[in-house]
């Protein structure tokens, strides 16, 4: 009894698409409220460093006197709490997380 039912499992399976997709050789079909890629609008910044002090993995460096911004992207987990705590909304998570692939050290602190 039991081939049979493995065996009607595995003819069905053989005339449908597979479940899984081949990416990077296929197109990534991610859910709306999947959370992604955390980007900044830089020109609306004010340097306030609210989003520093509340990234809770110390991923986000601000500096006030150089005007800079700058994310560890190996040390976000996606959390959010940036894009909601930032008092000119400048900060924005996409539903996408394909970056170029880095190699060096000194990369995972470029601007997003
Ligand atoms: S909270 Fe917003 S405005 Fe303030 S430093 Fe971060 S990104 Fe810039
Ligand atoms: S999403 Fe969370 S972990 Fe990532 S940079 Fe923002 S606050 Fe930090």
């Amino acid at each position: 009894m039991q081939f049979f039912v493995m065996a009607k499992t595995v003819l069905k399976s053989l005339f449908r698409k597979p479940a899984t997709v081949k990416y990077p050789f296929g197109p990534k079909m991610l859910s709306e409220f999947a959370r992604g890629s955390i980007s900044i609008d830089i020109s609306r910044c004010i340097f306030c460093g609210m989003c520093q002090r509340k990234c809770p993995t110390g991923a986000i460096v601000v500096t006030r006197e150089e005007k800079t911004w700058n994310i560890a992207r190996l040390k976000c987990i996606t959390c959010g709490y940036c894009v909601e705590v930032c008092p000119k909304k400048c900060l924005q998570m996409s539903n996408q997380y394909t970056e170029p692939m880095l190699t060096k050290h000194e990369d995972l602190y470029k601007n997003a």
